[in-house]
């Protein structure tokens, strides 16, 4: 008899059903697609021999998550760390480098180095406080209050009308502007500076890694210690109500909308309701690459970087943003390109490569990038569209195909606004425990939100352990 049940084998999803196996529980993971992973897997999309990232790429809480720490994730999966985090072309040649190195970093920013050096060198110097205090709940009292003050002053700086008074240049804004866009949505914000200077620093502390062979390797290495600890997988089962999922424990790597379906049998009316208003955001639209050669960027040192951002200046970013916050496709769109082939080269036939990007585009939209895609590379890479053997879209509207928590095309499960940030998705010390005893929500619809961590579904577990069976979390290393 299942004691526990997983529905859902994304990161959360895996990380979540390892905690529980390895307690001791007869645990199930119950996933609607053939293949584990959901936002985090590797697939030939475009030809034999190319292995593309379906969603993650790179990795900046691979080595840093307190989960993946304890399970000891740098044992069981080789990562490169390259020495440039990523880089940002800005036309002829020019171009922002993050070298995980911040002192050389700060150098080539010139007369902006100082200032960037100020900013990251407390944050950079207390990372394990700074991931103490994001990669929980914010409602807490963090373990390093000074580094978590800090790191506040700094959001506040740079999500708000000053945050363009510490840099004269156009470059160091630039780069700045690129990171924090990852969170998708109007800048300047408190969320996007927020996640902009979480991902910045881990590129100068820790790097940003990308798996040998993909970010399936990560997938596979949860999937091996589930099994090896007596767990039970069954693929092809979408779960449409939870009265049909058994055990004492029930745990939902779904997104907050979709637990409200799946278990309005069981939900306490106000909680559902709750979850039916939380709000996703605007989506992502996504073409993957194979290519004969390695994309000709002018910039050396891109041709060297696994992540590049492409926009142009702080202004042309935040413009992008803002045309997406109100519902328009922007001209000159906001980029983000992954090419790890140019650090794993086993991800393709000798000599060729793969290469992602996505744009940022309203939510559900049914725009494909190909082309805008394609004209923003050769802007910074002449020659790009000579290298292109196969493409491969997918629009916002369909990339709940391929996880059905990415509502509209959101890669966060919800949007990363400053309120749904401490409601995820609603106001609770616990938000993973649902008022339903022994139903859990366990997906990036909970703190710490978005990335491949793994701790959202830890933590849903370590409360189902508490909760229901009495028993505290298990150790995860290799050799627990
Ligand atoms: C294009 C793209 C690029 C990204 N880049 C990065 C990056 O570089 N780094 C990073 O850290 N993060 C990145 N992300 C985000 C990252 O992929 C997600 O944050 C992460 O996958 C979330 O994990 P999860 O387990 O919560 O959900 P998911 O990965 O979405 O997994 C949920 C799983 O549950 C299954 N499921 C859902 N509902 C049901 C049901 N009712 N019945 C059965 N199964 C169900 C789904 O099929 C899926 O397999 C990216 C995402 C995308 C799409």
């Amino acid at each position: 008899m299942t004691d526990a049940t997983v529905v859902g084998s994304g990161p959360n999803g895996l990380a979540a059903a390892v905690t529980l196996a390895r307690a001791g529980l007869d645990v199930t993971l119950l996933e609607r697609n053939d293949t584990l992973g959901g936002g985090a897997r590797t697939l030939e999309l475009t030809l034999p021999g190319f292995r593309h990232d379906l969603g993650a790429a790179v990795h900046p809480m691979g080595l840093a998550s307190p989960f993946f720490r304890a399970f000891g994730l740098a044992d069981r999966v080789r990562f490169v760390v390259p020495e440039i985090s990523y880089t940002h072309p800005l036309g002829d040649g020019r171009a922002g480098v993050a070298y995980r190195d911040l002192d050389r970093t700060a150098e080539e920013l010139g007369p902006d180095g100082r200032a960037w050096r100020a900013l990251f060198r407390p944050l950079v110097a207390h990372v394990n406080g700074l991931t103490d205090f994001t990669a929980s709940q914010l409602l807490r009292l963090p373990r390093d209050p000074v580094t978590a003050i800090r790191f506040g002053l700094r959001v506040l700086e740079q999500g708000s009308l000053a945050h363009d008074v510490r840099f004269s240049g156009e470059v160091a804004g630039a780069m700045l502007a690129g990171v924090m866009a990852h969170s998708i949505g109007r800048m300047p914000s408190l969320t996007s500076a927020g996640a902009g200077l979480v991902l910045a620093t881990h590129a100068h502390a820790r790097g940003w890694p990308i798996p040998l062979g993909g970010t399936q390797a990560i997938i596979d290495a949860m999937r091996d210690d589930f099994l090896a600890h007596g767990g039970r997988i069954e693929t092809g089962v979408d779960v449409t109500d939870s009265r049909v999922v058994s055990g004492r424990a029930r745990l939902f790597d779904v997104s907050a909308g979709a637990l409200a379906r799946i278990a309005e049998a069981e939900l306490p009316v106000r909680y559902a309701r709750a979850l039916r208003r939380f709000r996703y955001g605007n989506g992502i639209a996504k073409v993957d690459f194979a290519l004969s050669g390695p994309v000709p960027w002018i910039n050396e040192e891109t041709r060297r970087s696994g992540t590049v951002h492409l926009g142009g200046t702080a202004t042309s970013i935040r413009r992008a943003e803002d045309d997406v916050a109100r519902g328009v496709i922007p001209e000159v769109p906001y980029v983000l390109v992954s090419q790890p082939t140019v650090l794993d080269p086993s991800r393709a036939p000798e000599g060729k490569h793969v290469l992602w990007a996505y744009v940022h585009v309203p939510g559900g939209s049914g725009f494909d990038p190909t082309d805008q895609v394609i004209r923003s590379i050769e802007a910074e890479a002449p020659g790009f569209r000579d290298l292109i053997l196969a493409t491969r879209a997918i629009t916002s509207s369909d990339l709940p195909s391929w996880s059905p928590n990415f509502v509209g095309g959101d890669i966060s499960a919800g949007a990363l606004s400053m309120l749904q940030m401490v409601k995820r998705p609603v106001l609770s010390p616990t938000p993973w425990r649902t008022p339903t005893p022994g139903v859990y929500l366990a997906s990036s619809s909970t703190p710490p939100a978005t990335g491949v961590h793994g701790l959202s579904g830890f933590y849903a577990a370590r409360t189902a352990l508490r909760d229901v069976f009495s028993l505290a979390t298990p150790p995860l290393g290799v050799d627990g």
